[in-house]
């Protein structure tokens, strides 16, 4: 499924500040009916896929920041590479013997609805909705599951290993690559929506007929109205 190819793709809202409606709306609009329900990991990886079908690029380019310097720097993340990491086949993670479930997109909905005040406050809810059974209020053990499942969930706390360029310190970031994809479908959607501008301008086609076009096509046309050759 390329993105931007379907009048449904130019539907979706990229300004509200609820990331997993979006995530959810675009997986709908890409053929996921089941998208609440899917655990964040597979969301993620079913938007790169989305990304990497639509820009036929292997790689997405993330910005960070030297924790030395302050020197913002971009690293280049192998799409295969990033999907090798989901826990696919390990539904659900053994901490003190009490069971963990990796989150879903509904769980990332009800904990953005519950509004914490810090991460703090945070830790022990999140570890309850997850657990499979009554979870007591043990600070170490939440503390100790919130590690572990994190480090078996390595899509959803992304951390990326870099050399500052400018100082030449190793080190290592977090990197929240649900919003970096987010990120990279809203600079695609608002392309779709410049192409559709200037050929409906030049043509007079209606926005059907543009989204009918293959990016090729479009592409070729778009060159034309520049005076480039085809
Ligand atoms: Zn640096």
């Amino acid at each position: 499924m390329i993105f931007g190819g379907d009048s449904r793709h130019l539907d979706i809202s990229f300004r509200d500040e609820n990331p997993p409606q979006t995530v959810t709306d675009i997986l709908a609009a890409c053929g996921d009916s089941n998208a609440w329900d899917l655990p964040v990991s597979r969301r993620i990886c079913r938007l790169l896929e989305i990304i990497q079908n639509t820009t036929a690029e292997p790689s997405v380019e993330a910005v960070t920041h030297c924790r030395y310097c302050g020197e913002q720097t971009s690293v280049e993340l192998l799409i295969p590479d990033l999907k090798k990491l989901e826990p696919e086949g390990r539904d659900s993670i053994e901490v003190d013997s009490f069971r963990f479930r990796h989150p879903t997109g509904r769980d990332q909905a009800l904990w953005l609805g519950a509004d914490f005040k810090s991460v703090e406050e945070a830790t022990v809810p999140i570890a309850q909705t997850l657990c499979e059974s009554p979870l007591p209020e043990d600070r170490q053990l939440v503390e100790r599951a919130s590690v572990i499942l994190q480090e078996n969930d390595p899509l959803v706390a992304f951390r990326v290993d870099f050399v500052c360029p400018s100082c030449g310190e190793k080190q290592r970031a977090a990197l929240d690559l649900q919003r970096l994809c987010l990120n990279i479908l809203r600079s695609i959607q608002e392309g779709a929506f410049r192409a559709i501008h200037r050929l409906a301008a030049a043509y007079g086609w209606t926005e059907a007929e543009i989204l009918r076009l293959s990016p090729r096509r479009r592409e070729r046309y778009l060159r034309l109205i520049d005076g480039a050759s085809p």
